[in-house]
């Protein structure tokens, strides 16, 4: 393994350990292969598929970057075959861009990079060049090689002129390749790709409890040769604390990526690795066909997730809601704060909110959006909770 000190492992593994509340599930769960670190392991990527038109070639399990703890996880990633890095210029507050430059820049030419920047509809044409020439410098590369608008909900956003000419001369210029766009709304933008040409490839929540609404409407995508790839694929994340996944014969994120690839429409998913134990674990499950195991533990978590995860991509009850909370970002950045254990951001992206959209009234309010969950969520206590845990 490439430039990895026993002292950065350690390290890593410690703060893996102690900080990201997934390790249980990995010390107990993961049995099926052994850890090496010392460039011997037994663990690589056995699959990559073609991105749709882009022609890229990318590892099924590849690599999401929105919290990691030092870039060498990164390059042991790629030493293990991942060749696709998702990051953003909003993940750890721009430092997320800079560990990649960090990790990769010597192999830039063997690798795919994909980095964000969220768009308003008033954003002008030379701030986007100038951000995204931000980012170059902080990956340290002269390309991207797709440039993403983060977290579209409707794309007429794309069709702006500012936007579009921003992006076709950053194209011109050889600093971007391809373009595209992250979603928590695939309901709606799934549909609206097939008519305009903005996206090369799609950033999309799919995982086994919030993605058979979404599936008829990839195909067409996929046929289209869109690129689609899959976030969120751990449902919540809720694995480490679910003690009864932990004598199963898989682990749970090698049963959920196995449940992802197993649709023929998804060309890689980028599951967040934050230590050496993420590494081995999730590109074991590369090239896996979905079995019964996969299954029975994907049913268990669904058993006990049920009524407790707010489906990101969900919007249902917000209409029921007389003082316009947005209850799922709410809810999504508690996920962010108490599963993903990204404290910072989660109560930074809760203090952009406006106030009027803030959980700061739910416990004086009857909890007309409880009523309107078809899931059981007990959504009042979760705001409360959230807006206890969130607030400055
Ligand atoms: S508890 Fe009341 S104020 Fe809070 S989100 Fe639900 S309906 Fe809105
Ligand atoms: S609380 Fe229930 S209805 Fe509301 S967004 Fe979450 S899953 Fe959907």
């Amino acid at each position: 393994m490439t430039n990895v000190s026993r002292r950065n492992f350690l390290t890593a593994f410690t703060s893996s350990v102690l900080g990201f509340g997934l390790a249980k599930n990995v010390k107990a769960g993961f049995r099926n292969k052994v850890s090496t670190h010392n460039g011997s392991s037994p663990i690589k990527v056995q699959k990559y598929n073609i991105l749709g038109k882009t022609g890229i070639k990318v590892s099924d399990v590849s690599c999401g970057a929105i919290s990691f703890f030092e870039p060498n996880v990164l390059r042991y990633a790629y030493d293990l075959g991942v060749n696709y890095f998702d990051t953003a210029e909003g993940y750890m507050r721009t430092k997320s861009e800079t560990f990649i430059g960090e990790a990769l820049k010597d192999i830039r030419k063997k690798i795919t990079i994909t980095t964000k920047h969220g768009l308003s509809p008033k954003v002008k044409r030379d701030e986007i060049i100038k951000r995204v020439e931000e980012s170059l410098k902080r990956l340290q590369t002269d390309y991207i090689d797709i440039a993403m608008v983060h977290g579209v909900s409707d794309t007429s956003l794309l069709e702006d002129e500012e936007i579009q000419a921003a992006y076709s001369q950053l194209k011109k210029d050889g600093k971007i390749r391809f373009t595209g766009f992250s979603t928590h709304n695939a309901k709606l933008t799934l549909n609206q790709v097939l008519k305009n040409d903005f996206a090369q490839v799609v950033l999309i929540i799919y995982n086994h409890m919030e993605g058979k609404e979404i599936e008829p409407l990839m195909a067409p995508v996929h046929n289209k040769g869109i690129g689609i790839v899959a976030m969120k694929i751990f449902a919540g994340g809720r694995h480490g604390n679910l003690k009864s996944l932990i004598s199963q014969e898989v682990s749970y994120p090698q049963a959920a990526i196995s449940w992802v690839l197993s649709n023929p429409s998804i060309h890689c998913c980028i599951p967040t690795m934050s230590s050496y134990s993420h590494v081995e674990e999730y590109v074991a499950a590369s090239g896996k066909s979905l079995n019964r195991a996969d299954l029975n533990v994907i049913a268990e978590y669904q058993r006990q997730s049920n009524n407790q995860y707010c489906r990101v991509s969900c919007s249902e009850c917000l209409s029921s809601c007389p003082n316009n909370v947005a209850i799922n970002d709410v809810l999504r950045y508690k996920m962010y704060f108490e599963n993903y254990r990204m404290e910072k951001e989660a109560m930074q992206y809760y203090a952009a909110l406006p106030k009027s959209k803030m959980a700061i009234n739910c416990s004086n309010c009857s909890g007309y959006c409880e009523s309107s969950c078809r899931f059981g969520l007990k959504v009042k206590e979760n705001l409360i909770r959230a807006h206890e845990i969130l607030r400055a």
